[in-house]
């Protein structure tokens, strides 16, 4: 592995290269009002999705963010989205969950085909110029077993997350990525990607039309059940409220202990690189974006102006130092990309996703307070999709789930309290699994 300086470029950030684009900030930010509707604690892409919709069926929210608005995941992310095949993953296991989701795929993977659309629909109705592209992505097979297992879930796909799937195998890879690494693949129409801090401004922006107060730099210390509704305690004051929606994902903390408990924080760390000394068609030729089926996953794409590269992955399962993280993301990329050896990294940066304990996301009530976390990785269109759901929900004065994702269990464990301290073992079992699935394979 490298690990010389020599990776960094001289003017090497550690903060993510779409921060060049739109950084972190509270313009728009005002003190928290007395009362309101609805408080959303969390403005990431799920509570200023809920926002927005809240303010286009006229109901007053307050969006509360203990950083500048952006701080959280959703600058920080791939950018890569796609509907419903992120669903399937545990589809033909033996666990209750698996058993589930088959018996449900139709109305889950729904859900997730319908989270792209929601997407979509919010990008062109608020005109959010956010580098979208609907290109597909390829889905590296790590192992034959892997290209397999994807084989035999790709009629699902199609069915259920109308994902306009195919497999490709290792003689057509080259269609698909200038590398022989992977076993074949799955390529899905039903996917692409776009740059995700232009997205976040967009949404920003978008809720702030709509009537929403937005409050940077305000905490939620805490929660109080009044005869009327709710009582946020903030860092500038108490706000009431009739709903309290949570949106904190990947940063889940103290406010709400029970949801804690309910999701795993695992962060995931990205590079970016310099200009590449060809164009990244070179590489991607249709600049798709690209994930594989590794345990510790790798994810990868092209900036939006095909120049870089952007790749990620879980080069540790906690946050770690660039010196740490960047030389590990470096050789994945040049285990793919021989011809890549040499090329410098300008940015590298690190962020939260959570992860629910069944691998789901999950909208429902828990004792009186709306939640929508567990993007468990995949998030840009979920997050927002279940934002928006929630809204509809409160909106509509409802009880019922509005989808097949609400209310469902939303699973704790005995063992765990909310501190991810089994992470580094997990990570270190996954890249041995990895390394002896790979093995086998050659
Ligand atoms: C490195 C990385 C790569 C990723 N790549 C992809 C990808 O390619 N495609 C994809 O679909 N998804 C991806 N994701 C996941 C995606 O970014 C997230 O699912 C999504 O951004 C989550 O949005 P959110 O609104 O739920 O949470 P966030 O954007 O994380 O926002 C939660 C906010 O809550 C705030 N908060 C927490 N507690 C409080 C409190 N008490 N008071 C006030 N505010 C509080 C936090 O400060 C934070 O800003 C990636 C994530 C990471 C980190």
């Amino acid at each position: 592995m490298r690990s010389g300086k020599d990776i960094f470029h001289r003017d090497f950030k550690a903060e993510p290269w779409w921060w060049e684009a739109w950084r972190p900030n509270n313009a728009l930010s005002q003190d928290p009002p007395a009362r309101t509707d609805v408080v959303i604690v969390g403005a990431g892409y799920g509570g200023l999705s809920t926002a927005l919709e809240l303010g286009r069926n006229g109901i007053g929210a307050v969006v509360l963010e203990r950083g500048d608005f952006g701080i959280g995941a959703s600058t920080r992310n791939g950018g890569m989205i796609s509907g419903g095949t992120n669903l399937g993953k545990g589809l033909g296991g033996k666990s209750p969950i698996a058993e589930e989701l088959e018996r449900k795929k139709a109305e889950l993977m729904g859900a997730g085909a319908e989270s792209l659309s929601v997407l979509e629909d919010i990008i062109v109705r608020e005109k959010i110029e956010c580098g979208l592209h609907r290109n597909g992505r390829f889905v590296g097979a790590w192992t034959p077993r892997h290209y397999a297992d994807l084989a035999s879930k790709v009629d699902t796909y199609n069915k259920y997350a109308g994902a306009g799937s195919e497999m490709v195998p290792r003689e057509r890879q080259r269609e698909f990525i200038a590398s022989d690494y992977y076993f074949g693949g799955m390529y899905a129409r039903r996917a692409g990607h776009l740059h995700p801090a232009l997205y976040y401004k967009g949404l920003l922006e978008a809720a702030h039309r709509s009537g929403a107060k937005l409050c940077a730099q305000v905490e939620a210390e805490s929660i109080e059940k009044t005869a009327g509704g709710w009582r946020v305690l903030t860092s500038k004051g108490p706000v009431n409220a009739g709903d309290v929606v949570i949106a904190t994902n990947g940063y889940t903390g103290k406010l709400t202990p029970r949801l804690q408990r309910r999701v795993v924080p695992v962060a995931s760390h990205i590079i970016a690189t310099e200009d590449l000394p060809e164009p990244a068609t070179t590489l991607i030729p249709e600049l798709r974006a690209i994930g594989d089926t590794k345990r510790v996953l790798t994810y990868y794409r092209p900036s939006p102006d095909g120049k870089r590269l952007v790749f990620g992955g879980r080069a540790r399962f906690t946050a770690a130092p660039p010196e740490v993280s960047a030389p590990a993301l470096y050789q994945y990329m040049i285990d793919r990309f021989p011809q890549l050896d040499g090329v410098r990294i300008t940015h590298v940066w690190t962020g939260n996703v959570a992860f629910a304990l069944d691998y789901m996301p999950h909208m429902g009530v828990d004792e009186g307070l709306h939640y929508l976390l567990a993007c468990n990785g995949n998030g840009v269109a979920m997050m927002t999709y279940l934002g928006t759901q929630t809204a509809k929900k409160i909106a509509g004065g409802r009880n019922a789930p509005v989808n097949a994702l609400d209310g469902r269990d939303f699973p704790d464990h005995a063992l765990y309290n909310g501190d991810p301290w089994f992470l580094p073992m997990i990570g270190a079992w996954y890249r041995t699994r990895d390394w002896i699935d790979r093995r086998l394979a050659a």
